[in-house]
């Protein structure tokens, strides 16, 4: 994002290096400077075509910030859950500092695709229920999967509580193995469909949402930047 004005301690604190209030004393400390002059009011505004340097370090505005992690187990997507560490503690501290929230949770104890991000707008488009963004899991069950689940997947399984869900696609790959696909998300979702047919889930792992995949490079813990391509993908 090349074409912007934005205050100076904005643009710092965007990139991760430094909380505003750093930046102030950054700015005391005579370490900022703008094309070439020592920046004194942080509030100052900058342009994409302005030379603005940290410690010689030449600073570019960072809107958005998007990030794709592969979650282990034992890590949860929200602050609701103060026993359990967070999926931001596996990220770096500059990504840490930039408060990033997960679109969409998973369960404490479910792996893979988790997208992370500062960027509400995106986030609240894709969780909206219209969306109908799809999600897709592999899975592991108790019991040995039936046939006629992938019927009773493709016309809507009523949950516990009588909520029905919208229609899923199950592709069974093994005796105890699948993959599903869902168009919306709904509370510990998969676990309760399973539920609702009279199995049981014992691992999920989340592969997509929408058209993002997760990257295969990425071992647990692991994550990288969304490309452009993956970010334009997603804001569809
Ligand atoms: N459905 C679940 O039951 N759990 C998850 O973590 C995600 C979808």
């Amino acid at each position: 994002m090349e074409n912007y004005n934005e205050r100076i301690d904005k643009i710092i604190a965007s990139t991760g290096i430094m909380s505003r209030k750093e930046v102030k004393k950054a700015a005391k400390e005579r370490r900022i400077l703008l094309n070439g002059n020592v920046v004194k009011d942080c509030g100052v505004k900058a342009k994409g075509s302005d030379t603005l340097t940290l410690d010689g370090e030449i600073i570019k505005y960072k809107e958005f910030t998007y990030i794709m992690l592969n979650k282990p187990k034992g890590y949860v997507c929200s602050t609701d859950d103060p026993s359990s560490p967070i999926v931001n503690e596996l990220l770096s501290p500059k990504l840490q500092r930039l408060e990033l929230f997960s679109i969409g949770r998973l369960d404490k104890n479910t792996t893979g695709l988790v997208i992370l991000t500062n960027d509400g707008a995106l986030a609240h488009q894709l969780l909206s229920p219209a969306k109908h963004v799809s999600k897709t899991y592999i899975f592991e069950t108790k019991l040995p999967l039936k046939e006629e689940y992938i019927t009773s997947f493709k016309n809507g399984i009523i949950l516990e509580d009588g909520t029905k869900c919208r229609p899923a696609i199950l592709d069974i790959l093994g005796e105890n193995s699948g993959k599903v696909t869902i168009h919306e998300g709904k509370f510990h979702q998969i676990k309760r469909m399973f539920e609702a047919v009279g199995n049981k889930i014992v691992s999920l792992e989340r592969l997509s949402i929408g058209t993002v995949t997760l990257d295969k490079a990425l071992n647990y813990a692991d994550f990288r930047d969304l490309t452009k391509e993956e970010i334009s993908a997603l804001k569809g």
